[in-house]
Order: structure tokens, then C-alpha cells, then sequence
């Protein structure tokens, strides 16, 4: 028996493409109405209306998750629009390949804000209301990147292993209220993720990637998992893949 998401409040961030984007529509393919935030409003409207088309509710909410009042910002106009936010799915991430020599100052506050930062503070916004009512559910798109060290990675896999480090922890503070979290790692994702920052746009390599859908289905897996089963951690890789 699987936990069907019918109704229920879901938001996405990071969900203006990509792995995101594709979240928000297997979410409201699921029943579930979408907050879709992330900072480029204008596909974020496009998401809206695909998602309206499926009969759900879609709110947008657009702005930098890592930037401590638009983050408060973009938690208040979800509240304010559903009362209540049943699932969020920390997805939004950046990354920038490289060795250590040519990674810069800023390239760590990059990776860190948007990939730990912002997380915290989505987390901390929602969190509370589903501890409130016994049930809730908080997804993280991780990485491969957060459980292993890897060449020419050094702040991403130090982002993605925080990251991974606050989901393990807040499994524990969760567990007792009802509230599930999954870590999902997904090896390389065929999404715009790193053009121009270690990856190229047409690269054929991208092609033997996992699809976008690919790990929308395992967030879908995770969080439609019986009441009394949960699953922490999801870990997929391309068949082309060596990890
Ligand atoms: P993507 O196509 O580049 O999408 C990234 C999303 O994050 C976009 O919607 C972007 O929207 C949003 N975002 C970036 N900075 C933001 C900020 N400051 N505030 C709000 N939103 C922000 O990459 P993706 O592959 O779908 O990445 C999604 C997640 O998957 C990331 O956490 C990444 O670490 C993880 N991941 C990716 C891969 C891969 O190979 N692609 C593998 C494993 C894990 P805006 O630019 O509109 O803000």
C-alpha cells in the first residue's frame, strides 16, 4: 500500500528546470497542489500553468533560497496561499568543477549558500507546521557527491556531504513526530546542472546521463512509501557510471 499524495501541499525548490522541474510535474501528476519556487520567474510561470493544466493548484514563488529574506519571503507567500506545507523537496543546487587551485572565494559561498544555506532555511520554515500536525515529509535532492569524495570536486562534495550530514541528523529529530526524510543521491543527471562551470551544454556524455524523470520518480518512490515504512536513502546512478 502506498501513500498517495492527493491534496496534499508540496514545495519545490529549485524547480524552475531540470531535476526540479521535473519533480513539480510528477508531484502534481501525483495529486499534489506545487508550490514551484527557484529565482527565474518567468519558466517558473511556465511550470504553473503545465501544472494547472493537470488540475492541480501551483503557486509561484520566486526568489534566491539562499538569501535569508527572500527565503523567509517564499515560505510566508506559500503559508499564506495553503495554510500548511505537507512535503518540501530541497532540490535547488549549484556546482562548479574544478581543482582546488582555480576554485575561488566566492565559488565556496556560491556552492555553500545554495546548497546547504538554503536548505536550512527552507527546512526550518516548514518544518515546524508538519511537526505540529504529526506528518510531514522533507526530500533532499543530494548527490553521489554528498556521500563520496570525488576528483575535481572539493566545495561541491563539501556542499552536498553538509547537506547530507543535516538530512542524517534531522532524520533522527523527525522520526518521533511522524515527519519521514529521504536523502536522494543520484549519480550524473542529464539536466542544465554545471554549464559552464565544469559541464558543456551538448556534450554527448550527457546523453548516457540519468533523465531529469529518472529521479523524480525515485523522490516520487520515497515519499509515497506505506506509513509505516520509511526510506532514507535512494541512491541511482547511470548504467554508464563507474561509482
Ligand atoms: P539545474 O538544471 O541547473 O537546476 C538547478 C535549479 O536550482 C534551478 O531551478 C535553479 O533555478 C535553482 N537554483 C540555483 N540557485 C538557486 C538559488 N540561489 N535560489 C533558488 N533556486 C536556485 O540542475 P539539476 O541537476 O536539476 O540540480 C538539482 C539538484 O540535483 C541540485 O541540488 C544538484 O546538486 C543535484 N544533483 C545534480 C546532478 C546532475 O548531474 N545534474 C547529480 C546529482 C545531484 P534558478 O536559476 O531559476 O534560480
Amino acid at each position: 500500500m502506498t501513500t498517495s499524495l492527493h491534496d496534499k501541499i508540496a514545495v519545490v525548490t529549485g524547480a524552475s528546470r531540470g531535476i526540479g522541474r521535473a519533480t513539480a510535474l510528477a508531484l502534481a501528476r501525483a495529486g499534489a497542489h506545487v508550490v514551484v519556487t527557484a529565482r527565474n520567474r518567468e519558466e517558473l510561470d511556465t511550470l504553473a500553468q503545465e501544472i494547472e493544466a493537470l488540475g492541480r493548484r501551483a503557486l509561484v514563488a520566486a526568489g534566491d533560497l539562499s538569501d535569508t529574506d527572500q527565503a523567509l519571503g517564499v515560505a510566508e507567500a506559500a503559508l499564506a496561499t495553503f495554510e500548511r506545507v505537507d512535503i518540501l523537496v530541497n532540490n535547488a543546487g549549484v556546482g562548479k568543477f574544478g581543482t582546488l587551485d582555480t576554485l575561488t572565494i566566492d565559488d565556496y559561498d556560491w556552492m555553500m549558500n545554495t546548497n546547504m544555506r538554503a536548505t536550512f532555511l527552507a527546512t526550518k520554515a516548514f518544518l515546524p507546521g508538519m511537526i505540529e500536525r504529526r506528518e510531514g515529509w522533507i526530500a533532499f535532492v543530494g548527490s553521489v557527491a554528498g556521500l563520496n569524495g570525488l576528483p575535481n570536486e572539493t566545495l561541491y562534495c563539501a556542499s552536498k556531504h553538509a547537506q547530507y550530514g543535516f538530512a542524517r541528523s534531522l532524520d533522527h529529530e523527525c522520526r518521533p513526530h511522524n515527519v519521514k526524510v529521504s536523502y536522494i543521491a543520484p549519480g550524473g543527471v542529464n539536466s542544465y546542472f554545471a554549464f559552464g562551470t565544469g559541464r558543456t551544454q551538448g556534450d554527448p556524455k550527457l546523453e548516457t546521463y540519468l533523465d531529469n524523470e529518472d529521479v523524480a520518480d525515485a523522490v516520487l518512490f520515497a515519499l509515497q512509501q506505506p506509513p509505516k515504512s520509511r526510506i532514507f536513502l535512494v541512491g541511482l546512478r547511470p548504467m554508464g557510471e563507474q561509482l
